[in-house]
C-alpha cells in the first residue's frame, strides 16, 4: 500500500494524507484531550465510541478492541466455538479469517465462492453441508475430512459487499452453526433482507461480526484497531473479558485472556471520523459508478456485480481479466497504483500445507485468484484520475491478446483458455 498523495503524474492504489487533511483539525483535539486527560487505554473515550459504533451498525452492543484479527478471534471464542470444532470459510479472503480460527484453537475449512458476487456460494455450502458431513443422532454435523463437529460458518462480506445472508443464515440455522460475519473490508455495507423485509447494515445479522479499523479500511484508525458488534450481551460480556486479560473486575481473572484492548487515542479517532463515514462511503460509490461508466463495453474485462439486495461500500473496486498480471504492469508503467486481492487463495497457501487441500479443490476461487485486480479506489479520487485509469486499460487491452473477450460477467466457463 502507498501513502503517498497523489502527484500530477501518479495515482496512487490509496491516498491516505488528502483523507486526513480534511479532519486534521479534530484529530489533533482527540490527541490533546487525551493527553489532558491521562487516559490512554480504556475509559469514556472507548465506551463513547463503542456506542456510537453500535448505533452505526444498528445493533445492541459493541467492543473496540486491538485489531480486526482479535475482533474475529474473541467473536469466534465468546460464540462458544470449542477446541478442534470446524469453522468454515472461504479460500478468497485475507489470512486474518482463518488465523483467528486456528487462534481459536478452531479447523478452518471451506467451501467455493460465487462467480459473480467472488463471496461465499450457498450451492457451495449446501453442498458441503450435505455431501461433506455426516449427521450425528444428535443432529450435529460432523466433517468427514476431518471426523469433527461443524460449529461456526464466516462469511466474509469481501471488497465491501456483503454475502447472501438470509440465505447463509437460513442454511446456518437448519444445523445449528454460529455465524459470525467477517465485516472488516464492509463498513456500512447493506443488505435487503427478504426474510425481515428490510435493508441490514453489515455486522448486524450474525451472531456476531468482526470489524477492522486499519488504516486503509473504510473506516480506519491511525493505527491499528478493531470491534465487534452483536445484539447478544452474553457474547459482548465474554469479549470484553477477553480482551483484558480474563479479567471480570481488576486482577480477578475468570480465564487467560489476552492483551486486546484498544488506545483511547484510537477510539477517538475513529469516533471523530465516523460522522464522515457516510460521505465517504457516497463518494466511493460515485467512484465505483463511474469506473463502471467507463468500462462498460470493454471487451474482456468484467466489472462489479452488485445484485439488486446489495448495497456495497467498495472497500475496493476489482475487476476481472484474463491477463491480470500484464495489465498490472502497464497500469504500473503509467504511474497507476494498484492490488491484487488476493493472489493465492488460503487453501493453497504454505502455510496450510497440513490441511492437504490440493488444486482445483476450490475452481471457482482458484480462477479468479488469478484474474482480478484492484483499481485506485479511495473517496477523494478525482474524474480526472479514473479517466487516465480507463484510458490506460482501454490502450493495453487490445494489446493483451485475443484471450480477452472469450468471457463476460455471466459466463467464465471459457476464462481459462490460456493456462
Ligand atoms: C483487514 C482484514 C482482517 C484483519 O483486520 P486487521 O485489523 O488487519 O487485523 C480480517 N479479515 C479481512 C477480510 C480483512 O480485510
Amino acid at each position: 500500500m502507498s501513502n503517498a498523495s497523489a502527484t500530477s503524474n501518479s495515482i496512487p492504489f490509496l491516498d491516505l494524507v488528502t483523507l486526513h487533511a480534511e479532519v486534521e483539525q479534530e484529530l489533533c483535539d482527540v490527541f490533546r484531550q487525551a493527553l489532558h486527560s491521562g487516559g490512554f487505554v480504556g475509559g469514556h473515550m472507548v465506551q463513547d465510541f463503542e456506542k456510537a459504533f453500535a448505533t452505526y451498525c444498528g445493533v445492541e452492543h459493541s467492543a473496540a478492541v486491538s485489531s480486526g484479527t482479535d475482533a474475529l478471534r474473541f467473536a469466534i471464542m465468546a460464540s462458544g466455538i470449542q477446541p478442534d470444532d470446524v469453522v468454515l470459510t472461504v479460500p478468497n479472503t485475507f489470512i486474518a479469517t482463518t488465523e483467528a480460527i486456528s487462534q481459536a484453537r478452531a479447523i478452518p475449512e471451506f467451501v467455493d465462492i460465487d462467480e459473480q458476487t467472488y463471496n461465499m456460494s450457498v450451492q457451495a455450502l449446501e453442498r458441503f453441508v450435505e455431501k461433506e458431513c455426516l449427521q450425528a443422532a444428535d443432529g450435529r454435523l460432523i466433517s468427514v475430512r476431518n471426523g469433527q463437529p461443524v460449529t461456526a460458518v464466516i462469511p466474509v462480506h469481501l471488497y465491501g459487499q456483503m454475502a447472501d445472508m438470509d440465505a447463509i443464515l437460513e442454511l446456518a440455522g437448519k444445523y445449528g452453526l454460529k455465524v459470525i460475519e467477517d465485516a472488516c473490508q464492509a463498513h456500512g455495507a447493506e443488505y435487503f433482507s427478504k426474510k425481515r423485509n428490510c435493508w441490514m447494515k453489515a455486522g448486524s445479522m450474525g451472531h456476531a461480526a468482526a470489524f477492522s479499523f486499519y488504516p486503509g479500511k473504510n473506516l480506519g484508525a491511525c493505527g491499528e484497531g478493531g470491534a465487534v458488534t452483536t445484539n447478544d450481551l452474553g457474547v459482548i460480556e465474554i469479549v470484553k473479558m477477553l480482551r483484558d486479560h480474563g479479567q471480570v473486575k481488576k486482577y480477578y481473572h475468570d480465564v487467560e485472556g489476552y492483551n486486546g484492548r484498544m488506545d483511547a487515542i484510537q477510539a477517538g479517532i475513529l469516533h471523530a471520523k465516523l460522522p464522515h463515514l457516510p460521505a465517504w462511503t457516497t463518494q466511493r460509490r460515485e467512484r465505483a459508478a463511474e469506473y463502471n461508466r467507463l468500462l462498460e463495453g470493454q471487451e474482456g474485462v468484467s466489472v462489479p456485480y452488485e445484485p439488486t439486495w446489495s448495497r456495497a461500500v467498495y472497500h475496493l473496486y476489482v475487476i476481472r481479466l484474463a491477463d491480470r498480471t500484464g495489465m498490472a504492469s502497464r497500469l504500473q508503467e503509467a504511474g497507476i497504483g494498484t492490488g491484487i486481492h488476493y493472489p493465492i487463495p488460503l487453501h493453497l497457501q504454505k502455510a496450510y500445507a497440513s490441511l492437504n487441500y490440493k488444486r482445483g479443490d476450490f475452481p471457482i476461487a482458484e480462477s479468479v485468484a488469478g484474474e482480478v485486480i484492484s483499481l485506485p479506489m479511495f473517496p477523494q479520487l478525482t474524474a480526472e484520475e479514473q479517466k487516465r485509469v480507463a484510458k490506460t486499460i482501454a490502450k493495453y487491452l487490445p494489446e493483451s491478446g485475443n484471450q480477452c473477450g472469450t468471457f463476460d460477467k455471466h459466463s467464465f466457463a471459457t476464462a481459462d483458455t490460456t493456462t
